[in-house]
């Protein structure tokens, strides 16, 4: 995030990070890939340069880098931020781990949160992206690497660091150990189950009947069709901006089962009720940011018991708030 600036807004992030490297080092040679790393490109990139540093912030991809990695033995230099947490480890590097002895199998799509669900603090990403960069020099000149059998995890809401110390390499690792099962590059995206591009990394946890677009909703809202809309966000991104007419009840505290969140939910239903003829369910559309975690709260909705909340009917807005911007209304704020 600390190389790219507002005057390179819109440019691949290869081609503006080299940008930005060359102004502070001209005497560098940067050379800039675009596109995305596929496991048919990986391996000849990588066997290109003696270290690698995984800046990514996707789970396909770090399983991609990290096999790359060992297949080339390569050391990995990789850092990850999250909200307003850090991590650093250097995998396949002085007899410590990959990324798969850590991480056998990947974790359920569902309970992956990426920076762009999540977000994060840039300040963040660029304490960690030197870290990083300092764990390289420190490769390249002979020191080694501290972070070879340790992971450094920063929590900038606490201002602390700590060091967590990771075990060996394992023997029985499926791509370093001593009789690997992986040795060339697979299908990460499947692997995972989820994608490693944002513009397509949207879970599908409901049938398509459960969803509506946001240009049914506006259809919906313009048509005075009775309903409710229901905002999951945390209170901080309710704060940036809402729509207007929309009940809120952060996704957390639906989970969690929050008692008191829940009277105010079958509060509001009960009142949107009464503006109808009671006899049919009443729709309660459910909107997040980007289409994730609304998914996730229109499984919780359906299983809500219909003695407390009547009979209603939960549907997800596809695309949540960020598609109501750039399609319905572009004086909407965008985060
Ligand atoms: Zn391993």
């Amino acid at each position: 995030q600390v190389l790219h600036g507002e005057a390179r807004r819109g440019r691949p992030k290869a081609r503006s990070a080299a940008a930005a490297l060359r102004r502070l080092n001209s005497a560098v040679h940067y050379v800039p890939y675009r596109g995305a790393l596929g496991p048919r490109s990986a391996l000849r990139i990588v066997r290109q340069f003696d270290i690698v540093a995984d800046c990514s912030d996707n789970v396909p991809t770090r399983y991609l880098l990290s096999d790359a990695c060992v297949l080339a033995r390569k050391p990995l230099v990789s850092g990850s931020a999250l909200r307003l947490e850090g991590q650093l480890v250097v995998y396949n590097h002085g007899g410590g781990p990959c990324y798969r002895c850590l991480f056998p199998e990947p974790p359920p799509p569902d309970a992956v949160t990426n920076c762009a669900d999540g977000g994060v603090l840039g300040a963040v990403t660029g304490i960690i992206g030197c870290l990083q960069a300092l764990e390289v020099l420190k490769i390249a000149s002979g020191m080694g690497s501290s972070f070879s059998r340790a992971m450094l995890v920063f929590d900038a809401l606490e201002g602390r660091f700590r060091n967590i110390k990771l075990r060996p390499r394992k023997a029985d690792c499926a791509v370093c150990g001593e009789r690997p099962s992986i040795t060339c590059l697979q299908d990460y995206e499947a692997f995972c189950g989820s994608s490693a591009t944002e513009s397509c990394r949207a879970l599908r946890l409901l049938p398509g009947a459960d969803r509506v677009s946001v240009q049914h909703y506006r259809a919906l809202l313009q048509a005075r069709v009775p309903h409710l809309l229901l905002d999951v966000r945390p209170q901080v991104e309710v704060d940036i901006c809402r729509l207007q007419h929309a009940v809120h009840v952060p996704l957390r505290k639906l989970q969690d089962r929050d008692e008191e969140a829940l009277r105010y939910l079958q509060k509001r239903i009960c009142e949107e009720r009464q503006r109808t003829d009671g006899q049919s369910a009443l729709p309660v559309y459910v909107v997040c940011k980007l289409g994730n975690d609304s998914q996730k709260a229109v499984k919780i909705l359906q299983e809500l018991p219909a003695t407390e909340f009547g009979s209603v009917v939960a549907k997800d807005i596809r695309g949540g708030l960020m598609a109501w911007a750039t399609k319905i209304d572009s004086t909407f704020p965008q985060y």
